[in-house]
């Protein structure tokens, strides 16, 4: 069973999302009951739930390696990029990123930092929180 089909469903022949039973009633209306629009709510639930476990799971892999490598104090680190690799760590899997002013890439996951510093070395930078 395709538990997306609910989610993408064009609803324009005014049926039912959930049990394509006519609607009766208000033509805005998308579900024939609050039963109906519950299961919905539901899967929805369950889809955004399923699609987020894989890639939470690289993030956090990724957030490991980075934190067990940098070691509870040092602010930044240069490694081979093998090291890295060795360790499962996936690349394309970020947080977000920031390009600093002299237009070095900074990929962030989370807290923490890296860069290519160069063809096989990477920077990796603990990012503290200033504070104010
Ligand atoms: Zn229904």
């Amino acid at each position: 069973m395709c538990i997306f089909a609910y989610i993408t469903t064009d609803c324009m022949d005014h049926k039912c999302k959930i049990c394509a039973k006519p609607i009766k009633g208000r033509s805005d209306k998308i579900y024939c009951s609050t039963h109906c629009k519950n299961i919905y709510h539901k899967k929805l639930r369950y889809a955004s739930k399923v699609a987020a476990i894989e890639i939470n799971g690289y993030l956090k892999r990724n957030y490991s390696i980075l934190l067990e490598v940098l070691g509870k104090n040092k602010i930044q680190l240069k490694v081979y990029r093998n090291l890295l690799e060795r360790k499962g760590f996936r690349f394309k899997y970020r947080t977000h990123f920031h390009i600093n002013s002299k237009g070095k890439t900074f990929f962030y996951l989370y807290d923490i930092a890296w860069m290519e510093f160069s063809d096989d070395e990477i920077l990796i930078v603990r990012k503290r929180r200033l504070k104010h």
